[in-house]
């Protein structure tokens, strides 16, 4: 019963494109949008950004959830059916997508495309000497699926590359820090952050006035991960004081940000609308399909979610 039906539910993706990209690869599966859904008892699987409203009490034969996002922040676990395997999703195209963000965020930092943009608004011409990929080493926090793709590639375009995670992570070529007592090595060993972390209660507000204080000054702050991650009155803070010359920021506490928010009169911050990365139904269908068969055969599913962890 339902085998061939996957229940769809999300304000933000379009249930037409993810109906079109699945039935291309596997034409029995047919993902119906939750406001068409008459039966609920007939899914088993649930492809989702958000629960109905309603919530998922009255689908009681599901047997895993697909979260249509890389994270599950957006999910309240303690809503979701009690042990039900939950998922995030991991697309090529969001790796690609994440790291071409980074790789831009980080040059324009490393060669001060942020400072000639307010130079030139200034009708100001000021001449330096290229800088030297040796002198701008790179920290990204969290070495994940998202931040070790990161890591690897700010690496191979040349720049020193450090990373810290929760446990280690060996990488070629890369310096690594783990935990918390490894941090303040980590935060003196670089001086282009890149945030690529999962937020939970133990990395919410991680990048705070202690932890940037203790960056280098003249540090650049990348956060792709997500806003709970940084205490933005205290970058404004340090913005202002000169000790950080610089942030990219895309992910922010409040989005969308309000109109009147501090970042946008300081010019050194650059703030861009949660654009980084970005789910393809075409590229990511094979994935939510795989995760759809081993529910049926009662496999553990791809990219699985620790609810332990949070993430
Ligand atoms: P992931 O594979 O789960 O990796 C998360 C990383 O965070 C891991 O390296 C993990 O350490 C580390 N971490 C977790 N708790 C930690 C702690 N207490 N101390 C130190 N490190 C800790 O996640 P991902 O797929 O790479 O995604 C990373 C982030 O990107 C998420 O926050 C996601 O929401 C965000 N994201 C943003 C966008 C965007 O458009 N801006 C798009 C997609 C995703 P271990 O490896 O030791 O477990």
């Amino acid at each position: 019963m339902g085998a061939g039906k996957i229940l769809f539910s999300s304000d933000i993706d379009d249930p037409v494109a993810w109906g079109a990209a699945v039935r291309a690869l596997r034409p029995d599966l047919e993902v119906v949008d939750w406001r068409a859904a008459a039966e609920p008892e007939a899914f088993e699987f649930a492809l989702l950004w958000k629960p109905p409203p309603g919530g998922l009490g009255p689908y009681r034969n599901l047997k895993a959830i697909q979260s249509l996002g890389a994270g599950i922040n957006q999910l309240d676990l303690s809503t979701l059916p009690p042990g039900l395997p939950l998922a995030r999703l991991i697309d090529p195209h969001l790796t690609e997508t994440m790291v071409d963000y980074a790789v831009t965020a980080v040059y324009r930092h490393f060669r001060g495309f942020d400072r000639f943009e307010r130079q030139g608004r200034e009708r100001r011409w000021a001449h330096e000497e290229p800088p030297t990929k040796a002198d701008f080493p790179v920290g990204v926090m969290g070495l994940g699926v998202l931040g070790g793709a990161v890591a690897q590639r700010i690496r191979a375009l040349g720049f020193p590359v450090t990373g810290w995670s929760r446990s280690r992570h060996p990488i070629d070529g890369i310096e690594v820090f783990a935990g918390r007592e490894e941090l303040p090595a980590f935060l003196a060993s670089a001086r282009g952050f890149v945030c690529v972390l999962a937020l939970t209660e133990h990395t919410a507000g991680i990048l705070n006035r202690e932890t940037m204080g203790a960056m280098r000054p003249g540090s650049c702050i990348i956060n792709m991960g997500r806003g709970g991650h940084l205490v933005e009155g205290d970058l404004a803070a340090l913005v202002r004081a000169g000790h950080i010359a610089g942030a990219t920021l895309d992910v922010l506490s409040q989005e969308p940000v309000p109109a009147d928010h501090p970042f946008y009169d300081l010019p050194e911050i650059l703030v861009t609308p949660h654009v980084a990365g970005g789910i393809a139904p075409r590229s990511a269908a094979p994935i939510v399909i795989e995760n759809f068969d081993r529910a049926m055969a009662g496999t553990p599913l791809l990219n699985l979610v620790d609810p332990a962890r949070g993430y």
